[in-house]
């Protein structure tokens, strides 16, 4: 697995295929040199670049690596696209995470994922699905976030926006999204949750030391959060709108944060909901009647949900139950012909049912379509 370079394209050198030049490269150059520093090896831009795409994946997470990757074993010119670095999502995840799944439960590609523990870290994931970019020379453009997609089947034109606000146009015969959920969290809808101190990510526990702190939320976010907090000095106040910790929550975590409940380390409210959020306090809907608490932050940690925005301007059609993008379950091919869906966004609503242990497998399902309808790229 050394030696080989993942061809991650950076909006800073602004080589992505057929990008508008004139709006690239002059942002690119520097000034002293007349340079235009690229971060990667020019050759494999150029070829890139010189390349038609069979298959354009929208999302560089655990998913959208496995489609790129599966598509190019099955001989097909694949990119993966994506707004934020590599593994968006898992570089997100609070700092100090460690996975509930077993290392090999994510391994895409065929490749191992070794760790010394039992379940890896956010940083052992994070080096792994690098090391399988690289293995793999998967071209990925990073920062770039799709804006439109039009076309039709075999002839996609894709568009995106880099942190500058560059744009580049791709063509595509197919088009896989497999955008995630992370990127946008459920609202608590109430007054107050657009002030500063209101958070719907958690990372790290330092900056809440000696603070009193409302985590929202009754399934495994909220437990670690809280536990995390408190045992690095927060006053933690736990709110659920449920009448316990939801069952969801891993059988490992679970008698640590009833314990802590039950100790009074952690004050707890069951069957409860917060009305307000104001800056010194926030307001709380139980079961005996409104409770104000003296407060200095609000970690909301009541899940997270795709853009069905997003899926609906394609023209894929969502289920009016549970927002599932209407598809063929053994393709993954969607209504829209040549639209096909991975990851976690097959599962609508319902994000708990596809996670990487079961979403890793759709690269297969999907290149076994390519094959079918495009017919076998191997040779190209
Ligand atoms: C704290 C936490 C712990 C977890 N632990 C586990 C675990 O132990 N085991 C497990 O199997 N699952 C776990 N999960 C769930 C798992 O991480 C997700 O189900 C998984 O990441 C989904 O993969 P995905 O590739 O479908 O989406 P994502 O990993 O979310 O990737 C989607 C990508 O699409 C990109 N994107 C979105 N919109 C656009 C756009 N318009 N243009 C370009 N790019 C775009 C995003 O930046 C992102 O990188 C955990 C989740 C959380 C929150």
């Amino acid at each position: 697995m050394t030696g080989a370079r993942a061809r991650i394209l950076h909006p800073y050198s602004a080589q992505g295929p057929l990008c508008r030049a004139s709006e690239s490269h002059e942002a690119a150059i520097d000034l002293d040199t007349h340079q235009i520093p690229d971060t990667f090896p020019r050759a494999e831009v150029t070829s890139l670049v010189e390349k038609k795409l069979d298959v354009l994946v929208i999302g560089a997470g655990p998913t959208g690596l496995a489609c790129g990757i599966e598509a190019q074993r099955a001989g097909f010119n694949a990119l993966v696209v994506d707004k934020g670095c590599l593994v968006n999502s898992l570089f997100n995840y609070p700092a100090n995470m460690t996975f509930f799944t077993t290392p090999e439960l994510l391994e895409i590609g065929d490749l191992p994922f070794s760790t010394a523990h039992q379940k890896p870290t956010r940083e052992e994931a994070l080096e792994y699905y690098r090391k399988v970019a690289e293995h793999y020379r998967l071209p990925v453009a990073q920062y770039q976030r799709v804006e439109t997609v039009t076309g039709a089947d075999g002839r996609f034109q894709i568009t995106t926006a880099d942190n500058l606000g560059r744009i580049c146009d791709y063509n595509a015969r197919k088009l896989v999204v497999a955008t995630g959920y992370y990127d946008l969290a459920n609202q608590l809808g109430v007054a107050g949750e657009d002030l500063p101190k209101v958070f719907h990510y958690y990372r790290e526990p330092h900056p809440y030391f000696d603070c009193d702190v409302v985590v929202v939320g009754g399934k495994n976010s909220a437990a670690i959060s809280s536990l995390d907090l408190w045992r690095h000095g927060a006053r933690v106040t736990l709110v659920h709108r449920g009448p316990k910790m939801h069952h969801h929550v891993k059988y490992w975590i679970l008698p640590d944060i009833e314990n802590r409940i039950k100790n009074g380390e952690i004050k707890a409210y069951f069957n409860s909901g917060v009305e307000s959020i104001e800056p010194e306090s926030v307001v709380l809907d139980t079961a005996e009647g409104p409770v104000r608490l003296k407060n200095d932050f609000v970690f909301a940690l009541i899940g997270y949900h795709p853009d069905y925005d997003f899926l609906r301007a394609m023209g894929i059609e969502l289920s009016s139950e549970q927002c599932r993008p209407v598809c063929d379950p053994e393709t993954l091919e969607s209504n829209v012909g040549g639209i096909y869906v991975a990851g976690v966004i097959v599962a609508g609503s319902r994000t708990n049912e596809i996670f990487i242990e079961n979403g890793r497998f759709h690269g297969k399902l999907i290149a076994e379509d390519l094959k079918r309808k495009l017919g076998a790229g191997a040779g190209r």
